[in-house]
This record gives C-alpha cells, structure tokens and sequence, in this order.
C-alpha cells in the first residue's frame, strides 16, 4: 500500500505498521549500552540513498499490529524502554501508543529524521536529519540529541547550521558512514577541533548484535 494509504489505515484500525521488533541493547547514542526493546514502523517518505533499512520503506497490511498486540509483546519481555524508530515513524499518530506504555511505566524514545511532527510527551527524541528531508523547525527545539551521518567535509557546514537551532542542553553527535574509513578519520579530525561534538559508535555493529 501507498503511505497515504498506511496512515489512514493505521488511524481507521487504531493499528501501526510494524516492520520489525526485538529487545536488544541501545548501540547508539546518550543511552549505548541500555536495554530496550527496538519497534522499527515500516514507512518512510525520506528515501535516502545509502539507507541501510531499506526493507522498512514499503507497508504492507499484514504488518499491522494492534497497540495491545504491541504492548503485550513488550510486557512480555519486561523491557522498561521501548525506542520507536522506522523507515520515518513521525508519519503515523504516536499519542495513543506512547500513552498506553507510559501507563505501564515503559519509558519511550524515538529516532526520527524530523520531517514529522514529534509528539511532546516521548521521553527521548533523537533527530537525525537526512540530506533528502526538510526538518520542521520546532523539532530541533524537542530534540534531546541531534545524529548527523558524514559523508564529506561539506555535512559538517550542515551540521552546524543544524546545531544552531537546537537546545542548549541537546547532545551533538557525528556519525560516520559505516565501514568508511575516510570519513571516520575526517569526523575524529572535526570533533577534536569542534570539542562540542562527540562521536556516535554504532556498537551494535561492532558487537554484530541487532
Ligand atoms: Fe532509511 Fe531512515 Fe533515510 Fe528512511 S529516513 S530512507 S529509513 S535512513
């Protein structure tokens, strides 16, 4: 289906596309190393070219999940995080199912390129702005931590206009492009010179865990 005709799926059933789920350990980030139970939306409306989730990008209706099929499902692994991520999933209304794990005391962080509206209440936001997408400007004000991917000299002029707009309380990270040697040397070269930054380690991929 269409992603305008996930989103009113989505609303009609009071379901969310699910792509894929499973209970891990945060790679990335402020919280590296905390246990949390991963739930990745399929859809997305960015379509970046080096994306590495690509099998997120179309829906399908029998990913649909209720959100007590999600909860349960999260209950039953006693996770106390559950980190909402996609394809992009600010595309689909987030309150009832932030709610409802709130109410059984489940923290909720998200990982969105900030081209949707970001619920307030969600605990944790990471922005993480992509070279195709236009970020609504009161999210970089919402963004406890903001994750800029470096493919070359010139993301760092973006990163910088970005970090402008943020608070002065987010986290700064620079992320390499995965297995790029040249571009990790150059984002060490930039934090060391920019010490506001630091450097986002994709653990998970070192650990070769999910
Ligand atoms: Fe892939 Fe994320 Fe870019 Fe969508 S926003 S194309 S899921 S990297």
């Amino acid at each position: 289906m269409t992603i305008n005709q996930a989103i009113e799926y989505s609303v009609k059933e009071n379901k969310l596309p699910v792509c894929e789920r499973f209970y891990s350990l945060q790679g990335e980030g402020y919280y590296t190393g905390k246990a949390a139970y991963f739930l990745r939306l399929s859809g997305c409306n960015v379509g970046c070219p080096w994306c590495d989730t690509k099998m997120s990008w179309a829906v399908k209706e029998s990913d649909f999940m209720s959100y007590e099929e999600i909860i349960s499902d999260v209950l039953s692994v006693k996770a106390d995080c559950v980190v909402i991520t996609g394809g992009e999933p600010t595309l689909y209304n987030l309150e009832k199912l932030v709610d409802m794990l709130h109410a059984h005391g489940i923290a909720v962080n998200i990982e969105t390129s900030g081209s949707g509206v970001i619920y307030a209440n969600i605990d944790w936001i990471t922005l993480s702005p992509k070279p195709n997408n236009q970020v609504i400007e009161a999210n970089f004000l919402l963004a406890n931590e903001l994750k800029m991917v470096i493919s070359d000299q010139n993301d760092f002029v973006v990163a910088e206009q970005y970090r402008k707009k943020t608070s002065s309380n987010c986290f700064l990270y620079l992320q390499q492009e995965w297995n790029n040697k040249t571009t990790l040397s150059i984002v060490i070269d930039y934090i060391k010179s920019n010490p506001k930054w630091r450097l986002s380690i994709q653990t998970h991929k070192y650990l070769n865990i999910e």
